[in-house]
C-alpha cells in the first residue's frame, strides 16, 4: 500500500520512438494517482504515399487529456519539424506555456502568422544554463550542437531523480553560427552524485560507428568548391540549417561572389537569424530577381528544395519552370544535404533534369558537402562518460536504432538501460521499472485542414478507391420493375480502352439489364434483392474484364 502514494518519476514517450519523427514525450512526478507532467517536444512526421492526400501525421494527445488539468507545461528542445511541427495544431487545447528559446519562439510565432492560425500560444522564454521552475520539475537547457540554431538538451531535476534529454545533438568541436554542445556541464550533471541520473538519448546514428564530421569540414569542402567553380554555383539544402548558410555566404564573399536567396522558407528562417543577430559580417541576401543582373561568375544561389518538393525553387529551375532563374551547361548545383528517406526518388529525378542539361551535379557521394546533425558511436560514449547514467532510455530511432543504441550503452557499462516504446510507461526513480503499453498512443493526420483519427480521415476509402476506382449506376424503374430509364453511368479511376463491343458502359449496361430480367417479376419490387443483385452482377462482370475489383454504387429510383 505504501508504495502507491510514493513519489515516482516517471517518462512516457507518446512519439518518436520506434519511429523516426512526431517525437513527444511526458515527464511524470508525484505519487501514481496524482502526478504533474510536463511535455518534451510535440513533433510531425510528414505522410508518405499510404497515406495518400494526408500531408502531416501527429503524435495522438489522448493520453495528455486524460490528464489534461496536471498538464503543466510544453518545452521545446529545438524547432525541427519532428520536435516542434504539431505544436500549433495540439497545444492550444491545454492552454499552458510552451517554454522555447528565442530562435525557437520565432519559428513558431513566423509559422503562426504565415498559416494564419489565429489561437495565441503563451511562449516563455528559456534561456540556456537559466534554470527554471515548473511545478515540481526544475528545468535547465543546455547547449548542444545540432543542425538549427539553439538546439538544447534539458536537464530536469525533481526530488527523486534526474534525467538528462538530450534532444537532437552531436559533439561537433566546431560547430558554424552557434557554441558547440556544453559537455562540461553534462559532466557536472554526472559528478554530483546527489541524486539518481537517467539519460534519454538520440539514436538517429546508433549503427553508425566514429565520429561524425563536423560543420567546418563542410564549410572548407563548400568554400574550395565555390572559389574553384567557373562559372555559376547554385546549393540547396535545408532551409533551417542556418549553420550552413552562414557558411554559404561566407565561401560566397571570400570568391567575391553574391548569394542570391531563392525560396520562402529560407528567406524566412534566415530573417529570423539575422535579426537575433546570428548573421554578423554577413551581408545581405540578394532577392532572386537580381540573379538576371549578375555575371555568371558573381553569384551563389542558395536555394530551397533539397528533398526534391515539385514546388520548390530547385525543382522548378531543374524543369525550366522558374520565372527569374535559370541555369546554363557548365553551371554548378551542390546539394548540401541528404534525402530523408522517402524522398530519393524525386531528389534523384531533380539531379538527373540537371545532369542531361550539362549542368554539374555534385552531392555528399562525391564531397563532404553535407554532415549529419546526430552522434555517431563514439559521440555516444563520451556523452555515456561525461553523464555517467545510472539508466539509460534510447529514443528518437526506429527499432534498429533503439536496438543498436541499447547494445552500446550496455557495453560501455550502463547498469540499468530500458526498451521503451511509444506508449510504454517507465519509471526511471525510485527502482527502475518499465511497463510496456500502459498508456493510449496513436496518430492524427491533418487531412487538408481537418484534424482527425486514421478511422475518421477517409483514407482507407481513398486508397480502395485509387486501386479499385468507382462505378455509379443510376436507374429508374416502375413497380413492375421494368425500366423507365438509364441506367445512367458514373465511371471513376477505370480503364477506357476504344473496343466497340467490350467497352465498359456497354459491359455494365449489358449487366443491369441482364440482371433485371433474370429477376421473377413479383420479386421485383424487393428494393434491397434488386440492389445487391446489380451491385453483384455489376461487379463480377468488371472484374472479370479487369481483372481487379471495382468500387461500385447503385441506385435504383423508384416511380
Ligand atoms: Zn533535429
Ligand atoms: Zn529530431
Amino acid at each position: 500500500m505504501a508504495r502507491a502514494f510514493t513519489d515516482e518519476l516517471v517518462f512516457v514517450p507518446l512519439g518518436g520512438v520506434g519511429e523516426i519523427g512526431m517525437n513527444m514525450a511526458a515527464y511524470g512526478f508525484g505519487p501514481p494517482n496524482a502526478r504533474k507532467w510536463i511535455v518534451v517536444d510535440c513533433g510531425v512526421t510528414f505522410a508518405g504515399p499510404q497515406e495518400p492526400g494526408v500531408e502531416l501525421i501527429l503524435p495522438d494527445p489522448a493520453f495528455l487529456e486524460e490528464h489534461a488539468d496536471d498538464v503543466l507545461a510544453l518545452v521545446l528542445t529545438h524547432s525541427h519539424e519532428d520536435h516542434y511541427g504539431a505544436v500549433l495544431d495540439l497545444w492550444p487545447a491545454f492552454d499552458r506555456p510552451v517554454y522555447a528559446t528565442a530562435f525557437s519562439a520565432a519559428m513558431l510565432t513566423a509559422k503562426r502568422e504565415s498559416e494564419g492560425i489565429m489561437e495565441r500560444i503563451d511562449i516563455k522564454p528559456m534561456r540556456v544554463g537559466k534554470p527554471f521552475t515548473v511545478g515540481p520539475f526544475s528545468i535547465e537547457a543546455v547547449n548542444v550542437a545540432h543542425s538549427i540554431p539553439e538546439s538544447c538538451a534539458l536537464l530536469i531535476a525533481t526530488p527523486v531523480g534526474r534525467v538528462v534529454h538530450t534532444g537532437d545533438w552531436k559533439l561537433d568541436p566546431n560547430p558554424v553560427g552557434g557554441p558547440p554542445t556544453d559537455l562540461p556541464r553534462f559532466a557536472l550533471a554526472g559528478e554530483d552524485r546527489s541524486s539518481p541520473l537517467a539519460l534519454i538519448c538520440d539514436s538517429t546514428n546508433a549503427l553508425k560507428d566514429g565520429t561524425s564530421p563536423s560543420e567546418d569540414e563542410v564549410a572548407a569542402t563548400l568554400e574550395a568548391l565555390i572559389a574553384e567553380a567557373p562559372h555559376r554555383v547554385a546549393i540547396t539544402t535545408f532551409a533551417s540549417n542556418v549553420g550552413r548558410l552562414i557558411s554559404v555566404a561566407r565561401a560566397a564573399q571570400k570568391a567575391g561572389r553574391r548569394v542570391v536567396m531563392s525560396g520562402r522558407a529560407m528567406h524566412r528562417i534566415s530573417g529570423i537569424a539575422r535579426e537575433l543577430g546570428m548573421m554578423e559580417g554577413i551581408e545581405p541576401f540578394l532577392d532572386q530577381n537580381e540573379y538576371k543582373t549578375l555575371a555568371r561568375k558573381d553569384v551563389v544561389l542558395l536555394c530551397t528544395g533539397s528533398q526534391g518538393e515539385a514546388r520548390a525553387a530547385i525543382a522548378r529551375i531543374a524543369r525550366e519552370e522558374h520565372p527569374e532563374i535559370s541555369l546554363n551547361a557548365g553551371d554548378r548545383v551542390i546539394f548540401s544535404s541528404w534525402a530523408i528517406p522517402g524522398n530519393e526518388r524525386e531528389v534523384i529525378d531533380i539531379q538527373n533534369m540537371l545532369i542531361d542539361r550539362g549542368v554539374e551535379v555534385i552531392t555528399q557521394t562525391h564531397a563532404l558537402v553535407h554532415t549529419t546533425g546526430h552522434p555517431r558511436r563514439e559521440e555516444l560514449k563520451r556523452l555515456y562518460d561525461a553523464v555517467k547514467p545510472d539508466v539509460l532510455v534510447p529514443v528518437h530511432g526506429e527499432a534498429a536504432h533503439l536496438e543498436a543504441h541499447a547494445l552500446l550503452g550496455r557495453q560501455h557499462g550502463i547498469d540499468t538501460v530500458v526498451h521503451a516504446r511509444n506508449g510504454d510507461m517507465v519509471r526511471l526513480f525510485p527502482d527502475t521499472t518499465h511497463f510496456p503499453g500502459e498508456v493510449r498512443t496513436g496518430v492524427l493526420y491533418l487531412d487538408g485542414n481537418v484534424l482527425c483519427t486514421p478511422e475518421e480521415s477517409g483514407v482507407k476509402g481513398r486508397r480502395r478507391l485509387s486501386f479499385g476506382g468507382h462505378i455509379v449506376v443510376s436507374l429508374c424503374v416502375n413497380a413492375s420493375g421494368q425500366i423507365l430509364s438509364g441506367p445512367e453511368l458514373v465511371i471513376e479511376g477505370l480503364p477506357d480502352v476504344e473496343d466497340d463491343d467490350e467497352s465498359l458502359p456497354h459491359l455494365i449496361r449489358r449487366a443491369v439489364t441482364g440482371t433485371l430480367k433474370s429477376i421473377p417479376p413479383k420479386r421485383r419490387g424487393d428494393a434491397d434483392l434488386v440492389n445487391t443483385a446489380l451491385q453483384r452482377a455489376v461487379r463480377s462482370e468488371v472484374t472479370a474484364y479487369w481483372g481487379r475489383k471495382p468500387n461500385v454504387s447503385i441506385f435504383v429510383h423508384r416511380v
